[in-house]
This record gives C-alpha cells, structure tokens and sequence, in this order.
C-alpha cells in the first residue's frame, strides 16, 4: 500500500479545528482509496512561539524537510499582534518556510460553485455559472525581495524610497513550467499578465514565457494582457481566464481581488509548490487555505473546513501525483455544499452546520 508522508502544521486558532477535520476527511479518502498516511504533526506560529519562544522551531523545519509535502493551518492572531513585526507569527514563520523550502510558485484556485453565486460581490446575474479559474503567482522573486532596497536622505534635503524589481529568465522559466502543468489538467489556456509595455522586467517576462510555451508546450493557448487590464477583466468577466500566471506583486494584488469575487475565504484553497522534487520525484509543497486564523470565530465549532480540505485535495494532486483521488474529493466537498450542508459563511439564511457536520457530509459524499 502506498504511504504518504506529509508534515501537519495546523497553526492557531481556527487552524486546529479545520485541520482536525480534514485529516478526518483524508482518513476516511486513504481508506476508501487504499492508501496509506503517514503524517507527522509539529508545532508552528503562535503557539511554537508560546511553547518553545520562536515561530519556527529546528524541529519542526526537520519535520517538514523529512516528509514530501506540508499541510499548513494559519498562523497568527491578537495573542501575538504586541510582538515587533519581525516576530509575528506570519512573518517569522510562513516566510522562512517559504524560502528553505524554495516555494517559487502559488496556485490560487478561485473557485465559486453556481449555487453558492450570491456570495460573490458580482452576483448570479453576472456569474449564472459561478467562477472556477486559478491564479498562478511567482512567489520569490520581483519587486519584494530585489536588492537595492534603501530609504536615503539626499543632499538637497528629500527623502528618497527604492525598490528594485529584478527576475531572471530562469526563474520566469520554472514558474512557466509550474502554469503549463495546471494549465494542462484543465482546458490548456494560459494567459500571462504582465506589464511590458512599461516594464523591462516584464518585457523579458513576456519574452520567457512566449518562447518557453513555443519550445515545451505548443498545446497551450498562450495570450497575455497587461495588469491594469487583468484587474478589471476579473472584475468584469472572471471567467474568460482559465489560468493565469503573474510575477509576485501583481499575483499578490490579484489573486486577493480574484479572492473576494469568490465570495468566502472559507472555500479557497491555496498551493505553494517548491524547487525541489519529493521523495516521489514530484515538487514539493505547502498547502494552505487562503484565510487567516479567523480568530473572531475560533473556539465555536462552526470555522468552515472546505479550504483545509481542498488544500489537502491540491496535496494530493501535485505532491503525490494522485490527480482522480483529488478530483473525488473535490467532487465530494462540492456534492456536499451544493446538497445544502453549509457552515454559517456560505449559508445565506439557512441553517448553518458546525465544522464537524461540514466534514461529516463530505465524507458521506465520497
Ligand atoms: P482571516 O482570513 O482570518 O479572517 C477574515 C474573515 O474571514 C473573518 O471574518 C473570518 O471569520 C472569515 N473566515 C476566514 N476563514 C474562515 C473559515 N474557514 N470559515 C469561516 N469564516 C472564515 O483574516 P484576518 O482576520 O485579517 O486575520 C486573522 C489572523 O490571521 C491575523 O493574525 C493574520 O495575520 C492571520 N493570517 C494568517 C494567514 C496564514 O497563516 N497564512 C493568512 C492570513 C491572515
């Protein structure tokens, strides 16, 4: 029986009662599917910070680096808010796994079934079909981490602030790499958004992926669009994409914007996929839903545990090659939402469930 082994970081506040669910829910898919877990579960964020005084502890980056895969929570919360900004949960634990683990490339799907139309501030009249798009963003490089970055008082006095966006053509390469791979598993459209008309970095973006797409992927429909178009295409019409793929500043903006047209963040799930092959010889990765801690709702019984579970459902899919088994279970959580189970987020007037009733019914659904 095949075992896979992953790392559990649930993270804090509604982190654990989501998490718990759906290692419940993967419970019952791996017995159903013949598979087996073997998961290993440590500490992370606040509560790493309360136990053993740091985000991050050696020992839990040891388990990370020992599975082939990271199921995440969140972290963060009021708790720790009083901390300096450099200690916050978020910052110290989520961006240092990022960069050990080299996550280059987030896949942000947005997904927003037909019957659940009204959450979107878009509405059914405009979205009678509901959204299912993904959103592909470069996550190490660009404008957040190029060097220089200073703050200078100049010599007549005013103050002057750079950044620098920097990309090198290889790492244009892999995140195109890591589109074409989604963009293959669903209709084979890829629109790349950039802005070359004002940006060397993205004229050598345009360039990278244009020739990258021609010599590997001539299955592809490749178009591009500038950003400022995209932002309002997505508004618009946010179907016409099916995935996209963006360098790190404008994926952050607008996989946030492609976030609220989808209506609750507890339906989104998120992967963030790494330089570096598992055990399996597939990328290793981070998978997480696209919401916080929700501390206002912690502790209740009623966080909605969809994004946790599809989050697992996307592990499955490109950390351990199990693309029919994750298809199942996103069918199971859509069986189960569009039956009627709600948690109070997507419920809209009728009655809510709680977090384990929410999972119970995709479990019934698988
Ligand atoms: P949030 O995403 O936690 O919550 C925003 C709103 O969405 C809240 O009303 C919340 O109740 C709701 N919500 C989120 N997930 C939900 C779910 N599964 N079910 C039902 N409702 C859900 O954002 P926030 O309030 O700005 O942040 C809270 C804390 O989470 C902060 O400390 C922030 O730094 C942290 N955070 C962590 C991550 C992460 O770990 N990746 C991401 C974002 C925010």
């Amino acid at each position: 029986m095949p075992s896979l082994k992953f790392t559990v970081l649930a993270g804090d506040y509604i982190g654990p009662e989501v998490m718990a669910e759906a290692l419940r829910v993967l419970d019952h898919v791996a017995a159903r599917e013949h598979l087996a877990l073997d998961c290993t579960e440590a500490v992370v964020g606040g509560a790493a910070i309360d136990r053993h005084g740091s985000a991050l502890p050696e020992a839990t980056l040891r388990a990370c680096a020992a599975g082939d895969a990271i199921l995440f929570g969140s972290v963060g919360g009021p708790k720790w808010e009083k901390l300096p900004p450099k200690e916050q949960p978020e910052r110290a634990a989520l961006l240092p796994l990022r960069k050990h683990f080299t996550l280059f490339a987030n896949i942000r799907p947005g997904l927003l079934y037909p019957e659940l139309a009204d959450a979107s501030p878009l509405k059914s009249e405009r979205i009678p079909q509901g959204i299912d798009i993904v959103c592909i963003r470069e996550l190490t490089g660009g404008i957040y981490f190029g060097q220089p970055k200073t703050t200078v008082t100049l010599p007549d006095g005013d103050v002057q602030a750079l950044d620098t966006m920097v990309y090198r053509k290889s790492e244009i390469e892999r995140i195109t790499a890591a589109a074409v791979t989604a963009a293959r598993s669903r209709k084979k459209k890829l629109c790349s958004v950039d802005k070359a008309n004002v940006l060397e970095t993205s004229l050598l973006w345009r360039k990278t992926v244009t020739d990258y797409v021609a010599a590997h992927a001539p299955d592809i429909a490749l178009t591009h669009m500038y950003v400022d178009n995209a932002a309002m295409q997505l508004a618009r019409d946010p179907n016409q994409f099916d995935v996209f793929v963006t360098e790190n500043m404008f994926g952050d903006i607008l996989s946030d914007e492609m976030a609220v047209i989808c209506g609750s963040l507890g339906m989104l799930a998120s992967a963030s996929l790494g330089a570096r092959q598992n055990s399996r010889g597939l990328p290793f990765g981070l998978y997480e839903p696209a919401g916080g801690t929700a501390p206002d709702i912690a502790g209740k019984g009623i966080a909605n545990p969809c994004a946790q579970i599809l989050s697992a459902a996307l592990m499955l899919r490109y950390s351990f090659g199990l693309d029919a088994v994750a298809a199942r279970l996103e069918a199971a959580v859509k069986k189960a939402v569009t039956s009627g189970v709600r948690t109070g987020d997507i419920a809209f007037g009728r009655p809510a469930v709680g977090t384990r009733a929410m999972a119970d019914a995709i479990i019934a659904a698988y």
